[in-house]
């Protein structure tokens, strides 16, 4: 025992009562019964006062993404929205109508589950999944009617079995591997895949597309083999009396960069988000970002000069500072890589996140001594901070963030979309 605990053991009523009990005031008595709230004024407190950390997603930035696309692939080509991963983060349903409404006609997922949500919120535009589900959720597909992306003949032939059970056709896009070798029908081997199934009447082949590994570099070779290949598919498709439907092959970065890769669809990802799929697509195009990240500060103390702050004490207070503290960590995307490593935006000015991001809170600095003119007004409790996004001139990006981890701003999106409110302006 250590003695400057002076024989201290603990306190004399420990493990009494295994679950707090509220007293009735009135009657001094202790009661089992719920307590009398009514349930549906619980549920009138808002997200964004239960708790001070909230996703901003701006919906007019969306509708400019889409109409930015649209006006350069014209009114006859089709636009599919990527909403996969809950629309990268950003909130599937809202961004699939915003972009169906304005000038997209096609939504594109990973997962029949991200399918049906679509559906459930009355969504009628055609669906692609973006990869062959399993076998198993064949009855999904047609019950909700979600196109599948096709690669095997065992999938093709039981999709169309089951449809053909029920009077109904199985519309499916053909994928094509032309050299990223992750899902696919090799690109010489497209025949003789059609052969194999197209005995079954059911099949309809709605699309044929293939997807781009280095669209987003600034070398092109690869890209270029992989497209000259996808023509090489749909030429000998032709030639061989398959219609292959819907042509497409570009996401962002290529519908940016290349128009000749246009065909008959766009498959719009990451920039209907406003974010850019490399440095490559930069000049090329006005995107508006969509998300932004805000938090209410929590906590704002005087810290010692010298005395730490947060997991492992890393980091010291120099003593002239005010330590915030906002509800947002790692669970809600703010990646723990990027402790010591970011600002936050607090009255139009960037101060640094000091110490590690925890898994539900951060800390940042105030430094209150005058620099210059200029003297930081106190931090309060409730005062709002932005994580993400721009306020005046000082701006913090998801592609900032992304190369302080070592990532993609892809990553970082679908992460913040995780846990937080999502607010829609
Ligand atoms: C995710 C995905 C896209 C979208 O790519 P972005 O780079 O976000 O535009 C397009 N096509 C396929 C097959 C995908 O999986």
């Amino acid at each position: 025992m250590d003695d400057s605990l002076n024989g201290f053991t603990g306190f004399a009523n420990k493990g009494q009562h295994s679950v707090p009990r509220y007293v009735r005031r009135d009657t001094g008595t202790y009661s089992d019964e719920p307590l009398q709230f009514d349930p549906n004024q619980l549920q009138d407190i808002s997200p964004l006062d239960r708790r001070w950390a909230w996703v901003e997603i701006d919906l007019n930035a969306i509708k400019h993404n889409t109409q930015q696309i649209r006006s350069r692939i014209g009114r006859e080509r089709r636009l599919l929205a990527v909403v996969k991963s809950d629309a990268y983060g950003h909130g599937a349903v809202r961004v699939a109508k915003m972009a169906l409404n304005s000038g997209a006609d096609y939504l594109g997922v990973a997962t029949i589950s991200e399918a049906i949500e679509l559906r459930e919120a009355l969504i009628n535009a055609p669906i692609l999944i973006l990869s062959q589900p399993p076998e198993t959720a064949i009855p999904l597909l047609l019950g909700y009617k979600v196109m599948p992306t096709v690669y095997t003949p065992d999938f093709a032939i039981q999709y169309a079995e089951t449809a053909d059970a029920y009077g109904m056709d199985a519309p499916f896009h053909l994928a094509v591997n032309t050299g990223m070798n992750r899902i696919g029908v090799r690109f010489d081997e497209v025949v003789t895949f059609l052969q194999q199934i197209s005995f079954h009447r059911a099949l309809k082949l709605a699309g044929t597309f293939t997807h781009f590994a280095t669209a987003d570099e600034s070398e092109t070779l690869d890209f270029q083999r992989q497209f000259k290949r996808f023509v090489q598919a749909i030429n000998a498709m032709t030639a061989a009396g398959f219609d292959p439907g819907i042509v497409h092959c570009a996401n962002s970065a290529a519908a940016i960069r290349f128009p000749e890769t246009h065909c008959d669809m766009v498959r719009w990802g990451i920039s209907l988000y406003g974010l850019h799929p490399s440095s490559q697509t930069r000049p090329l195009i006005d995107l508006q970002p969509a998300m932004s990240v805000h938090a209410r500060i929590t906590d704002a103390r005087f810290v010692p000069m010298s005395e730490g702050v947060s997991y492992g004490l890393h980091y010291r207070s120099p003593g002239s500072v005010k330590i915030c503290t906002i509800p947002i960590g790692y669970a809600d995307g703010f990646n723990r890589l990027l402790s010591s490593k970011t600002d936050v935006i607090f009255q139009g000015r960037r101060y640094k996140q000091v110490g590690n991001i925890c898994m539900d809170q951060c800390m940042f600095e105030v430094d209150l001594r005058s620099r210059g003119s200029y003297r930081a007004r106190e931090p309060q409790i409730g005062d709002e901070v932005l994580v993400l996004g721009r306020q005046g001139d000082a701006v913090i990006t998801l592609d900032d963030m992304a190369n302080t981890c070592g990532t993609i701003s892809y990553e970082l999106a679908c992460n913040f979309g995780l846990r937080m409110p999502k607010v829609y302006v």
